[in-house]
């Protein structure tokens, strides 16, 4: 069995290996350690590797766990999973990313509900990127619609692009699922440069952030590979 800081030392290596391999600049590709249903102290042993990182996919268990880690500073949790319109208060409140904003009322909720103290909530829109009905996230088609008007939103920084292609599917089009994520950022870019920031593709996983790295990710969201297999469901 490796432990949580060695799977944190092979999982950046390989990131490093990926980026310098893609020509890209060192640090450039940042690890969301994603912690859905690890312990709060799988957690507090991630950190003691220097991780700072974390996605979650369930607001309660989310906010359990940032309750009982709030002796330490300088954790940054983003929220990663559907987002029911009734969880946005909890959301804007207790994360400094959300990387599954896929349609304006939650945006605009978010933005309403994020307080004025705070930064920015920083967000990304998440993409169906293979236009599969069963998932979550809104087309490349509403894309445009929904960057001008989220760009109006002040206590919301948009950040970029989130998406999970189909894991299983070959190389080759995960690859181009990949491509599509980018080149949709990259005209963004073009056409609402006061939008935000617009520097994010949040894209790979355990299985495929080698590939990510190769098409221009720079969050890779890495949950098994961290802290090794999940726990099946119940
Ligand atoms: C669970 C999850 C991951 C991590 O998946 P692994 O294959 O365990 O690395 C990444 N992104 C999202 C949105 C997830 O729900």
């Amino acid at each position: 069995m490796s432990s949580i800081a060695d799977n944190i030392g092979s999982v950046t290596r390989r990131i490093q290996k990926a980026t310098l391999k893609a020509g890209r600049e060192p640090g450039s590709v940042r690890l969301l350690a994603v912690s859905k249903t690890r312990t709060a102290d799988d957690l507090r042993a991630a950190v003691a590797a220097g991780q700072t990182a974390f996605g979650e996919n369930y607001l309660q268990e989310a906010l359990d766990k940032i309750d009982a880690l709030a002796d330490i500073a300088g954790i940054d949790w983003h929220f990663i999973g559907p987002i029911q319109s009734n969880k946005t208060r909890q959301i804007a409140t207790a994360f400094s990313w959300v990387h599954s904003v896929d349609r304006l009322k939650i945006a605009r909720r978010l933005n309403e509900q994020r307080a004025a103290e705070l930064p920015p909530l920083n967000i990304c829109l998440q993409i169906n990127v293979n236009e599969e009905d069963s998932k979550t996230g809104c087309t490349l088609e509403e894309l445009p619609d929904l960057v001008q008007a989220i760009g109006e939103l002040t206590n919301l920084s948009l950040r970029g692009l989130m998406a999970i292609p189909d894991p299983d599917q070959p190389e080759a089009e995960l690859r181009l699922s990949f491509r599509r994520l980018t080149r949709a950022l990259h005209d963004l870019k073009a056409q609402y440069p006061d939008a935000g920031p617009l520097d994010t593709l949040s894209m790979g996983m355990s299985g495929d952030l080698e590939v990510a790295i190769a098409e221009g990710a720079t969050w890779v969201r890495v949950g098994t590979d961290v802290f090794g297999p999940r726990p099946a469901k119940s």
